[in-house]
């Protein structure tokens, strides 16, 4: 099995990292060619906007559109998030609208732009996940084919799932717990 992070911006080494200490190779994607022969694409946390006009430079935005659609697996962590939902509000960047969410950017205020909080992500087992907000999205809105992977207790989604698409609002890259990774990488490798 063969992962490709999109290393246009932000904290792609730590993915690749990651995915490597669990035993899979990561390529780095930054042009459309290297997309062939990857069973999974993760889309880093960094600045959204920054992706999403690198992506849009390099040629990247179709393509990866298109494998969202063919049912590519893919992991949007924050920015990633945020370059996978399906639109943002009162923005008219275009994003990838891979995953039928409205996500609001840096949703938490200025003295919380950045905390940490044991979060608990049912799939992934009872024991919960340290999950790292930094400058956060969260999910304002989900579409039926969504499913909501994590909340915080004041309600907020901030974990989704549609199909073999995830997202989620904080940076499991940033910790090392890496059943996020594990989860996705079974979904990677899973046959249908
Ligand atoms: N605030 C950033 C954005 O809007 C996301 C921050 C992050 O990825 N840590 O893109």
């Amino acid at each position: 099995m063969r992962i490709g992070v999109l290393a246009l911006q932000g904290a792609f080494i730590e993915h690749m990292r990651i995915v490597e200490e669990l035993g899979v190779d990561a390529v780095p994607i930054r042009l459309p060619h290297q997309l062939e022969e990857t069973d999974g694409i993760v889309i880093p946390g960094g600045e959204s906007t920054t992706i999403l006009s690198l992506m849009e430079t390099f040629g990247l935005i179709q393509p990866l559109r298109q494998l969202a659609r063919l049912g590519l697996p893919m992991l949007g962590t924050c920015a990633g998030m945020i370059c996978l939902a399906k639109n943002i509000p009162d923005d008219d960047v275009q994003t990838l609208s891979a995953i039928d969410i409205v996500v609001r950017r840096n949703a938490f205020g200025r003295q919380t732009d950045s905390f940490e909080t044991e979060l608990s992500i049912p799939v992934l087992g009872a024991e919960p996940f340290p999950a790292i907000f930094i400058r956060a999205p969260i999910i304002e809105r989900a579409g039926p084919q969504v499913q909501i992977l994590a909340k915080l207790p004041s309600g907020e989604a901030v974990a989704a799932r549609q199909g073999k698409l995830i997202a989620t609002a904080f940076h499991p890259e940033l910790t090392r717990d890496f059943r996020l990774h594990g989860y996705f990488l079974k979904i990677a490798g899973s046959p249908e």
